[in-house]
C-alpha cells in the first residue's frame, strides 16, 4: 500500500518494526513499552530523550521550553489565547486556510482578535502578503499556519523583525525543512504527520511567554503547569511520546532536517512536474509561489474523471488521495516518512492515467 493520507500519516517502516519489538518486551524489562510507569527510569529516558533529540534536530536553545501536551493542535487554538491574550491586548491572525480559521474562531471566544491578512477570497490558493505596520502596539502575538494541509499551500519565508511574538501552527510541516527557530516565540504541532502517531502535541515556547499565564486558568490548560512539571503533571501519552522519540532518531539517521528537506524537494518536484506538464489535465490548486511540499492538491477536468482516477488509484494500492471537500479533486500528502519511490510510483500512475484519456 502506498499511503498518502493527510494524517494520521505514514510512519517509517524501521520505526514500526522497532515498536513492534518493544510492544511485547521493552529492552528486557519483560513489560510492553505501553506498560511502563510514567514515573519509571525507563520512561524518563524516553521522555527526556525525545525532548533532547528535538532540541538537537531543530537547534532549540535554552531560551525555549519543549512541552508534550494532549488535545491535539486543536487544543492549542484555545490554549494560545487563553494563556497569552489579556483584556487589553489583541491576537492577530493570518488566514490561510481552514485550520487558521479554526484557530481564529477559538481566540474570538476568549478575547480581542484581528485578521492581519487573508487569502480566503481566492479560496486560499496562496499565502497572502502582510503589512506588518498594521499590527497595533497592543498586539499580543501574530499567529500563522506554516503549511495549509487542506489547500496545499506553504509559507516559504517567515516575517522577520517582528515586534510581537510570532506563533506558528506547524502541524503539517514541522521537521520538513530547516527553519530558524529564533524567528518564532512559539511553535506547535500535532504529531500525526511528521512527528509520529496522534496523541501528543509538541509545543516549543520561549521562556518569557510563560509569565503571561494567569494562575486562575484551569490547571491543565495552563502552560506553566506543564513547564514546571516537565510535561509530567499528569500521565502523558507515553506510547505516542515513545514513538515520537523513535521518529526523531530516524530523522537523525536521514541526515537530519537538511537530509529530509532534500528528499522532500525531490518528492514534491516529481508530482508538480506531472501537473505542470499535463497540458492542463491536472490543475494544481495552489499558486506557484505558495505550493506546499507536504500536501499536493490538484483537480482533474471533471468530477467523473476524478472519481475514475481515485477508483483506479485505489485498485493500484494508492491510499488517501481524495481531496478535502472544500477543495475537491485530489490531495497527495507526502510527509517526511513517505518514501521517494512511492511518490515516483504515484507520478507514474498519474501520467499513465492521463494517457488513458
Ligand atoms: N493544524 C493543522 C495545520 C492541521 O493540519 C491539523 C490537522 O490536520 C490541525 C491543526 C488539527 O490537528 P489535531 O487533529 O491534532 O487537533
Amino acid at each position: 500500500t502506498f499511503n498518502f493520507n493527510a494524517g494520521p500519516a505514514a510512519l517509517p517502516e524501521t520505526v514500526l518494526l522497532e515498536a513492534q519489538k518493544d510492544l511485547l518486551n521493552y529492552q528486557g524489562t519483560g513489560m510492553s513499552v505501553m506498560e511502563l510507569s510514567h514515573r519509571s527510569k525507563e520512561y524518563e529516558e524516553i521522555h527526556n530523550g525525545a525532548s533532547k533529540k528535538l532540541r538537537k534536530l531543530m537547534n532549540i536553545s535554552d531560551d525555549y521550553e519543549v512541552l508534550f501536551l494532549q488535545g491535539g493542535a486543536s487544543l492549542q487554538f484555545s490554549m494560545v489565547p487563553m494563556n497569552l491574550l489579556t483584556e487589553d491586548t489583541v491576537g492577530y491572525y493570518v488566514l490561510t486556510g481552514v485550520w487558521s480559521e479554526k484557530a481564529l474562531e477559538e481566540a474570538k471566544k476568549l478575547g480581542n482578535t484581528a485578521v492581519l491578512s487573508s487569502s480566503k477570497d481566492e479560496n486560499y490558493r496562496r499565502i497572502p502578503s502582510l503589512d506588518l505596520n498594521q499590527i497595533a502596539e497592543n498586539a499580543a502575538y501574530l499567529h500563522i499556519t506554516s503549511n495549509n494541509t487542506i489547500f496545499g499551500t506553504q509559507w516559504n519565508s517567515f516575517p522577520e523583525q517582528l515586534k510581537v511574538p510570532l506563533i506558528a501552527d506547524m502541524s503539517s510541516d514541522i521537521l520538513s525543512a530547516p527553519i530558524n527557530i529564533n524567528q518564532f516565540d512559539m511553535v506547535y504541532a500535532g504529531a500525526q504527520k511528521n512527528l509520529g502517531p496522534s496523541g501528543v502535541t509538541v509545543v516549543i515556547m520561549k521562556n518569557h511567554l510563560f509569565e503571561r499565564s494567569e494562575n486562575s486558568l484551569p490547571t491543565m490548560l495552563n502552560y506553566e503547569t506543564h513547564r514546571k512539571n516537565n510535561s509530567l503533571f499528569n500521565t502523558p501519552p507515553t506510547f505516542s511520546i515513545y514513538l515520537l522519540k523513535l521518529v526523531l532518531d530516524w530523522v537523525e539517521d536521514q541526515g537530519g532536517i537538511e537530509g529530509l528537506a532534500e528528499k522532500n524537494d525531490k518528492k514534491a518536484r516529481l508530482l508538480y512536474h506531472v501537473i505542470d506538464e499535463s497540458s492542463g489535465f491536472y490543475k494544481g490548486h495552489a499558486h506557484l509561489d505558495s505550493r506546499s511540499k507536504m500536501n499536493v492538491t490538484f483537480t482533474l477536468p471533471t468530477e467523473e474523471m476524478t472519481k475514475d482516477f481515485l477508483n483506479q488509484a485505489k485498485e493500484d494500492g494508492f491510499v488517501g488521495l481524495d481531496g478535502h471537500r472544500s477543495v475537491g479533486g485530489c490531495r497527495a500528502s507526502i510527509y517526511n516518512a513517505v518514501p521517494l519511490e512511492h511518490v515516483a510510483k504515484l507520478a507514474e500512475f498519474m501520467e499513465q492515467f492521463k494517457r488513458g484519456y
